[in-house]
């Protein structure tokens, strides 16, 4: 099997059996970029000569016969708003353009702790506001499966790595949908887990209520395996709840479960969508949970809602950038025409509209009637997901109403806000939420089919996950292979 093909798993414990090398794990997918990024621009940078560096000593490591954890050698991409300390981080954003952050995020510290080798910063919708990297401040990332579409966003430079095998997982962060939106249009595994779960320190803030940091793989145990090793208490994150993910038992299957489909999430999904959610449906009938409608009745107001709390906390966390600390700066006659010019050259059109859109339900006279209305839904959103966790272990819908739309077909803003109709409720609640493939849908294009879970129930959420997987495994062994094989094993 190619080096590139492999599951992060087979790789990190191929290395450290010494069947192959870390660098030769590394150069693998350096090959693979140089061979195929300039289509799909995945990477705003590919770390190459910082990789081969950590690799050989890796290497090293291993022939002294040292302990080298869980993944050691292999790759890992990281979204461009996390930090790495020395190493240019953008958010995507010209504001930030030749910024280099004196501090290093917590999660990049603990994967390269647990072996990974960080192989390159991937473009994302500046700032993470988008569904589909075409706000990226530089350039638009493609969809590895299809050039003229787009890879969903914001993190649709991670989910393209993935899914052109220029690395076997990656990190990406979810405010609205960020991870698992983009992860159901390339086709692979992306979860946003609990509020707090993972830290959040060295992620630059859009919704800091909102954001998670998870992960990306081809696999869901990779995807769990990455996950166990960003969880965890960090005390320069006071949100971080102080609790780990292991994931022992995912592989249990989801026989005796309860699952529901949220009616409220079925509301525009595309025929190829919904299809790819009825074939979910009965496969983990079949794999024998009792799966039912349900109503979160409060769900169809979270778009509503998000679309105050986020812009305002966004308008706030921005304030930042005003060309003294940061980045860009561009001079004026005095400071106030100093900030003003800098922002106004340096931020795209969509966040300069959240800035508005969030200052304005922030403003005097307004904020009870937006953002305080805004946070009651909020509430009621998580209130409605509790009476259904009453009644059900899981819940599921579609990731996304539709598979991977073409460059420029969503220049309206609200038609591309309705790409997270279906993962922005959980946002809200601070629940986990993860994107199965389980596709194709339209025109062979992937889709995912979402599992959501209550807070800190990731492990559940993970065994829905691995059971659709399973299906959707077998579902694409050809009829003729299945008869021919010996139960499929061959
Ligand atoms: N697409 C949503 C937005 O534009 C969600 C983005 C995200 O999760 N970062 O805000």
């Amino acid at each position: 099997m190619a080096i590139v093909d492999m599951t992060a798993r087979e790789m990190a414990s191929a290395v450290r059996n010494r069947e192959l090398s870390a660098t030769e794990v590394v150069e693998a997918h350096l090959s693979e970029i140089s061979a195929h990024d300039r289509e799909v621009a995945a990477f705003l940078l590919v770390l190459a000569d910082e990789a081969r560096h950590r690799a050989r000593s890796i290497d090293e490591a291993i022939a002294r016969g040292e302990e080298v954890g869980p993944l050691a050698g292999v790759p890992i991409a990281v979204k461009d708003n996390m930090t790495l300390r020395g190493v240019e981080t953008t958010c995507a954003s010209r504001i930030l353009a030749g910024w280099r952050p004196p501090y290093t995020a917590t999660v990049v510290q603990r994967v390269e702790s647990a072996g990974a080798i960080v192989i390159g910063k991937t473009n994302l919708d500046e700032f993470a506001m988008g569904s589909s990297t075409e706000n990226s401040g530089f350039f638009p990332t493609r969809n590895p499966i299809d050039l003229s579409r787009v890879p969903g966003g914001s993190s649709g430079g991670s989910a393209a790595a993935v899914a052109a095998r220029f690395t076997p997982l990656a990190l990406g962060s979810d405010t609205g949908g960020s991870i698992r939106q983009p992860a159901s249009l390339c086709g692979v595994v992306g979860a946003k887990p609990t509020y707090g779960l993972v830290s959040r320190y060295g992620l630059i803030a859009f919704a800091s209520s909102l954001d998670q940091i998870g992960p990306f793989a081809r696999s869901v145990e990779d995807a769990a395996a990455l996950l166990s090793v960003i969880a965890s208490k960090d005390p320069m994150d006071s949100t971080s709840l102080g609790v780990g993910f292991d994931a022992a038992g995912i592989g249990e299957g989801v026989q005796g479960m309860r699952i529901g489909v949220v009616e409220e999430m079925l509301d525009g999904v595309s025929s190829g969508v919904a299809s790819v959610l009825d074939s979910a449906i009965a496969a983990l009938e079949a794999a024998g949970a009792a799966v039912e409608r349900v109503s979160v009745p409060a769900a169809r107001y979270g778009l509503s809602a998000y679309y105050l709390i986020a812009p305002a906390e966004a308008s706030s966390n921005l304030a930042r950038f005003d060309g003294v600390r940061y980045g860009l700066r561009v001079e004026g006659e005095d400071i106030t025409e100093t900030y003003l010019r800098t922002r106004e050259r340096g931020f795209g059109a969509e966040v300069k509209r959240r800035i508005m859109l969030g200052t304005y339900a922030l403003s005097a006279g307004y904020y009870d009637a937006l953002y305080g209305k805004a946070q009651q839904v909020r509430t009621l959103i998580a209130r409605d997901f509790a009476a259904a966790y009453e009644h059900f272990d899981a819940l599921i819908s579609p990731t996304s109403p539709t598979v991977a739309f073409r460059f420029g077909e969503r220049s309206d803003p609200l038609s591309m806000y309705m790409s997270d109709v279906c993962t922005i409720p959980s946002n809200l609640a601070g629940h986990p939420g993860m994107s199965v493939p389980f596709g194709p849908a339209e025109n062979g294009m992937p889709a995912g089919v979402q599992v959501l879970a209550p807070a800190l129930r990731e492990g559940v959420m993970f065994r829905v996950a691995m059971a659709l997987e399973a299906a959707a495994l077998e579902a694409a062994v050809p009829e003729w292979a299945k008869a021919a094989g010996s139960g499929g094993a061959a």
